[in-house]
């Protein structure tokens, strides 16, 4: 089965400084983006008409723990201002702000590892053990309020045994519990499991919603701004990079991978796509992560030879680079290149040979006639 790595704890509980806290948005929850999203919980609240599963989907650090989170909170707050909404401050809250409300229970592989750490597997997978481990936890009346809330993040990541085990709570839930599946990747779960859970898919978030979310939480525009572009409609990622430096830094590093491929001989770029290639299966999070990149650089030669300077990803010295490139390409050429990534995306999860896939889209971008090597 297919894994994807990622960071543990997004903007979530116990999460140090105010900038990894998300700030409360116009409709009450310190959730930024996904309105719909938000709307929809809210109501289920307000109306009691709370379902049993939920399936929460998208891109990592785009907000699934966020939405979750506040929706525990909403389902459990002692003094609701308003229905739907919670106080944040009343006792169930700040346990819940804090991780340690007894009746809302988060699971991912961080924790898996935690526990299961004398049997000493990779842990890239949630296991059976983990499931039947939070289906006792899930079958428990809660002790506070009227709701067992049960958090699976990493859901994608679960094994086809582990998510028949967990089938079994979808098919009899107890009346007080409601679970909520956080995936990356909707399609990497059983039909079964899918069908028994309101399907909640969140999308990658406005550019300038992100940096009101980082304004909102303390951050001064400019850099809020500067953050929110690097962010790829991630709030999670953005709220975690304006508080640590290294993450925008390596991220600087990937962009300027990625602008060297594309800037490089058409012999350069063949030997990345190879060596690519051939790293794909060993590395195939990192390797989507590139191309993610590598496509909002060609996206923003796109848009810096349409002169609309204003959607543009990668500011400063990379758009300045980018410029220089795409003045020697026709318009047609570099849409024909950002069409090619997609397509390399897409064969990709199609499991196309990778080595076939990379290539095929080089050899589709642009010959570099103002490519030069830089100091
Ligand atoms: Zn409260």
């Amino acid at each position: 089965m297919v894994t994807r790595s990622k960071p543990v704890a997004a903007a979530g509980p116990g999460a140090p400084g105010p900038l990894t806290t998300p700030a409360v948005a116009p409709h009450g929850w310190p959730v930024w983006g996904h309105d719909a999203a938000v709307e929809t919980l809210q109501g289920a609240v307000a109306r009691d008409r709370v379902r049993h599963a939920y399936l929460i989907a998208g891109p990592d650090a785009v907000g699934k723990t966020a939405l979750a989170l506040a929706f525990a909170a909403a389902l459990s707050c002692l003094e609701p201002p308003a229905p739907g909404l919670a106080c944040g401050a009343c006792r169930s809250c700040r346990k819940i702000g804090r991780g340690v409300h007894p009746d809302v229970q988060s699971w991912d592989l961080a924790r898996q590892a935690a526990t299961a750490e004398k049997s000493g597997g990779k842990n890239t997978s949630m296991t059976i053990e983990t499931v039947r481990e939070l289906c006792a936890t899930a079958a428990l009346r809660p002790m506070e309020g009227r709701w067992r809330v049960v958090l699976v993040d990493d859901a994608e990541t679960l094994q086809e045994t582990a998510q028949e085990a967990l089938l079994k709570t979808l098919e009899e839930p107890p009346a007080f519990m409601t679970l909520l599946l956080l995936a990356d990747d909707l399609e990497l779960l059983l039909p079964t499991i899918r069908s028994r859970c309101q399907v909640i898919e969140l999308r990658p978030v406005p550019r300038a919603t992100v940096a009101a979310s980082l304004v909102a939480a303390g951050l001064p525009e400019p850099r809020a701004v500067e953050v929110a572009a690097l962010a790829g409609g991630r709030p999670g990622w953005a709220h975690r990079a304006a508080a640590d430096p290294k993450l925008l830094q390596r991220r600087q590093e990937t962009v300027d991978r990625a602008l060297a491929w594309v800037a490089g001989s058409g012999y350069d770029r063949l030997v990345t796509a190879v060596r690519l290639g051939d790293t794909f299966t060993k590395k195939r999070g990192e390797v989507f992560a590139d191309l993610e990149t590598l496509l909002g650089v060609w996206r923003d030669a796109l848009l810096l030879h349409a002169a609309q300077p204003t959607y543009l990803t990668h500011r400063g010295e990379t758009a300045e680079r980018l410029q220089e490139l795409a003045r020697g390409w026709a318009l047609d050429d570099v849409h024909r290149a950002v069409c090619a990534v997609q397509t390399c995306i897409g064969d990709l999860e199609a499991n196309v040979r990778p080595r076939l896939a990379m290539e095929s889209m080089v050899s589709q971008w642009p010959t570099t006639t103002t490519s030069r090597p830089r100091p």
